[in-house]
């Protein structure tokens, strides 16, 4: 029980691979706990043997975003193992189909939009919310969503890609209403930007590591009680809405 009471667990979503993999590993490194959530059970559970080879305190969680039923059950799971969370890193997302125009706005495909705001978004939302009463039970809970400045209204960085960009945008608003939502409780909220990772997201064509991409989200992820709340960060500070 001791261990329940003293170590701070963190739930990473689209933790086997990529980004959430190396922030497992960083908020590992600094003694958390970390429930890895996966939604394939072979990645998962090398993703999890991986991080217990590195040190981590890590055990799996079967969670696919897009499932209500998926997501409750992985609520209960980490309350079984856990019995509250200190930190919530919803870094699951997906770029979403581009070929064909799928992503040009010109002939947007819908049930692409809808994937991928199911994933980015609505994925984000739920978790979220059914880990908040596990969130409640922590001294300093802290919400880090992982968005991206191709959201950015103001930088429009990065190819057109009019489901994923904009899902991304959506994300950050609804980060500002969680985060005023919660401005007068110990649940601090903020977004940030990996930067240009080299992952299977972008087909390892990206200059920064995963380990660089990870930096922002922990950092985050372990903010002190005064700390920014309803932001958008990357290493360089605020990035622009
Ligand atoms: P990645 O290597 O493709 O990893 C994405 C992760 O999300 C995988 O673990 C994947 O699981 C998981 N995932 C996707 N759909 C899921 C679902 N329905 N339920 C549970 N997990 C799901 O990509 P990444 O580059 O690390 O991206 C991580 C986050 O960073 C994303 O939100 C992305 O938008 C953001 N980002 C990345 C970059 C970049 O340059 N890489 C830049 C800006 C923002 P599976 O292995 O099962 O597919």
């Amino acid at each position: 029980m001791d261990r329940v009471n003293d170590t701070k667990t963190a739930l990473v979503t689209g933790a086997n691979k990529g980004i959430g993999l190396a922030i497992a590993q960083g908020l590992g490194a600094i003694g958390y706990t970390v429930a890895v959530g996966a939604r394939d059970d072979g990645r998962r559970e090398a993703a999890v043997e991986h991080l217990r080879a590195a040190g981590v305190d890590a055990f799996g969680v079967a969670l696919d975003v897009t499932s209500d039923d998926s997501v409750a059950a992985a609520a209960a799971a980490v309350e079984r193992t856990a019995g509250r969370l200190d930190a919530l890193v919803n870094n699951a997302g997906i770029p979403g189909r581009a070929d064909g125009g799928a992503q040009d706005p010109t002939t947007l495909d819908l049930d692409v939009l809808r994937t991928v705001l199911d994933t980015n978004v609505f994925g984000v939302i739920r978790v979220t919310n059914a880990m908040l009463p596990l969130l409640s039970r922590a001294n300093s809970p802290r919400i880090v969503n992982m968005s991206s400045s191709m959201g950015s209204l103001t930088l429009r960085t990065g190819p057109v890609m009019a489901a994923y960009a904009p899902s991304k945008t959506l994300l950050n608003g609804i980060t500002t209403q969680y985060a005023r939502r919660f401005a007068d409780t110990h649940v601090i909220v903020n977004a940030c930007c990996p930067g240009y990772v080299a992952t299977d997201f972008t087909g390892f064509q990206a200059p920064r590591t995963p380990e660089q991409g990870a930096a922002i989200a922990i950092r985050l992820a372990t903010l002190p009680d005064d700390g920014p709340r309803g932001g958008f960060f990357d290493d360089e500070g605020a990035v622009a809405w």
